[in-house]
């Protein structure tokens, strides 16, 4: 009999009362890991009334206060990144690099929570007229909800909670249903970190909850990430009910390979880029767009990419682990099968790859499809698994034409040797996060991560100076204090110019 995943409601782990549970799989081993529970709707709004409790206090803790837990859980977290790497390999199947990558990133936001007095600072011009300053304040909003995606379940929690917290609010998070373990662990390390109870709380399910958490009166701001259609529908209910809604979605991020470009740099890149965490990062890349006769490369990347091999968390010649889950297996084994059946030229095919020792794994190898045109579902649908569509282009612009007219805007890429060529790109390209020989341009945490279109609904993005915008409210004060004795004017019934 498997553990049912805990609640953690008002300060406290506990069990839910939850009537319908999700199984949480090890995707190489297929052993079930623990049961998820669809917290009930009650449970939902114990949390929610809880969160809303102790945000009376909580807003009122002194902002170097608030700084200094964060740093306290900030440190446990580095102290224990490595366990919190094993648990989200067992319940991802990433591999330990990869895991311990997922954290890091996470810990380096905390890290920027911890500068929460510099950031949360407001603004003031002294004098705006005679005797009169005018200050702003960014103040908290209430109660926040973050839902987040299987495929980071450290560090895109560790987006949401810990800045929105830094900046006085509380928070509800509802992390994957596939992989709620790791939160769980970061969450456990949280309450021995010292926060006042109530201020953090974590609720499980599938989209019940989420549609129950997300419509609630008491809820201010919506964080969410995952995919597009999902992400389209949070975003449509959330703003239905006046809430503040962020939230970064799928994504097609193509790399632009210039025939000057170091040739070798590239097959590296793309191999790691395009298979890494088995295709599963909303960064990856999954289009390499070859302009001129940079095309010649194809063998060679076809070869690097038919070196790389699947296989357990803790192999140490595994390349990358098995995909999430076996729906999300089939579902990228329909596309290529899709691929092949619309005409594009599958150079390399990992679909009946298996593990020899763990044969049951969400296994596929890498993928390689080469002449993929506009019109094919491989290059239209976010693929989500190892797989690297290839196309081939005459132009820097007729690939700059290719990646604008597609929905998506999160990540791209240009390998060139040319600043004149980079200049155009970077400023011509219509994504937000763009990669000049650097294939997965993620912003570290004191800037945002600003995907574009169809990967961002929204306007102040994740982290950065952004993520305080969104989770504050700003108040702006006029003020003037007479002196003693002053003459009282005689009522003024006008405008005043002043
Ligand atoms: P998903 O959209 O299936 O699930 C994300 C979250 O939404 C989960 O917590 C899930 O329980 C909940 N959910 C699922 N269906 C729902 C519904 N119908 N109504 C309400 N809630 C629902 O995404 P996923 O498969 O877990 O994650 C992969 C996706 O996330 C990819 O599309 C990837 O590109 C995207 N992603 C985007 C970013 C980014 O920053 N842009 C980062 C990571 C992942």
């Amino acid at each position: 009999m498997t553990h049912s995943v805990p609640l953690y409601l008002d300060g406290e782990f506990v069990e839910s009362q939850a009537h319908r549970s999700i199984a949480n799989i090890n995707p190489a081993t297929q052993l079930t890991l623990a049961q998820v529970p669809c917290t009930t709707f009650e449970e939902i709004d114990r949390a929610i009334a809880s969160a809303e409790q102790a945000f009376k206090d909580w807003r009122d803790v002194p902002v170097p206060e608030r700084a200094r837990l964060m740093m306290n859980f900030c440190q446990r977290l580095k102290d224990q990144q490595d366990d919190i790497a094993e648990t989200l390999s067992q319940e991802t199947g990433k591999i330990f690099a990869d895991a311990k990558g997922d954290v890091w990133r996470g810990i380096e936001v905390v890290e920027h929570a911890c500068n929460i007095p510099s950031l949360i600072m407001g603004e003031t011009v002294e004098n705006v007229a005679r005797d009169i300053d005018t200050s702003s304040y960014l103040q908290p909003l209430g109660v926040c909800a973050g839902i987040t995606p299987f495929n980071f379940p450290a560090m895109i929690p560790l987006w949401m909670f810990p800045l929105a917290l830094a900046c006085g609010n509380t928070f509800i998070l509802k992390p994957s249903e596939q992989d709620p373990l790791t939160p769980m662990q970061i969450a456990e390390i949280f309450q021995q970190a010292g926060f006042p109870k109530g201020v953090l709380q974590v609720i499980h399910g599938d989209r019940e909850q989420v549609d129950h958490l997300i419509t609630h009166p008491a809820i201010k701001a919506i964080s969410f990430v995952g995919s597009a259609r999902v992400g389209q529908h949070i975003y449509r209910s959330g703003t239905d009910h006046l809430k503040r809604v962020q939230c970064m979605t799928g994504a097609k991020n193509h790399m632009v390979i210039m025939p000057d470009a170091d040739r070798q740099q590239v097959i590296s890149h793309l191999v790691g880029s395009s298979v890494g965490a088995a295709g599963q990062r909303c960064m990856a890349i999954s289009v390499a767009v070859f302009v001129g006769d940079s095309v010649q490369w194809l063998d060679e990347l076809k070869d690097a990419m038919s070196k790389v091999k699947p296989g357990l968390w803790n192999e140490e010649d595994a390349g990358f682990g098995p995909l999430i889950s076996g729906a999300a297996r089939q579902r990228v084994l329909g596309l290529i099968e899709q691929g092949k059946e619309e005409g594009a030229d599958c150079l390399l095919d990992g679909s009946g790859f298996t593990h020899p020792d763990y044969p049951d794994g969400n296994w596929i190898g890498p993928t390689l499809f080469a002449d993929v045109k506009p019109h094919m579902s491989i290059y239209k649908e976010e693929i989500f698994g190892p797989v690297l569509i290839t196309m081939h282009v005459d132009s820097l612009d007729e690939a700059l034409d290719l990646i604008n007219n597609n929905p998506y805007g999160n990540g791209t890429s240009l390998f060139t040797n040319s600043g004149g060529a980079a200049r155009h790109f970077q400023r011509n390209v219509l994504v937000g996060q763009v990669g000049i020989n650097v294939p997965i341009p993620v912003p570290l945490p004191f800037f945002s991560f600003t995907g574009w279109r169809q990967s961002f609904y929204g306007d102040q993005h994740a982290y950065g100076k952004q993520a305080i915008r969104f989770y504050t409210e700003t108040k702006t004060v006029i003020s003037r204090w007479f002196h003693h004795g002053e003459e009282v004017q005689r009522p003024n019934l006008t405008i005043q110019m002043r």
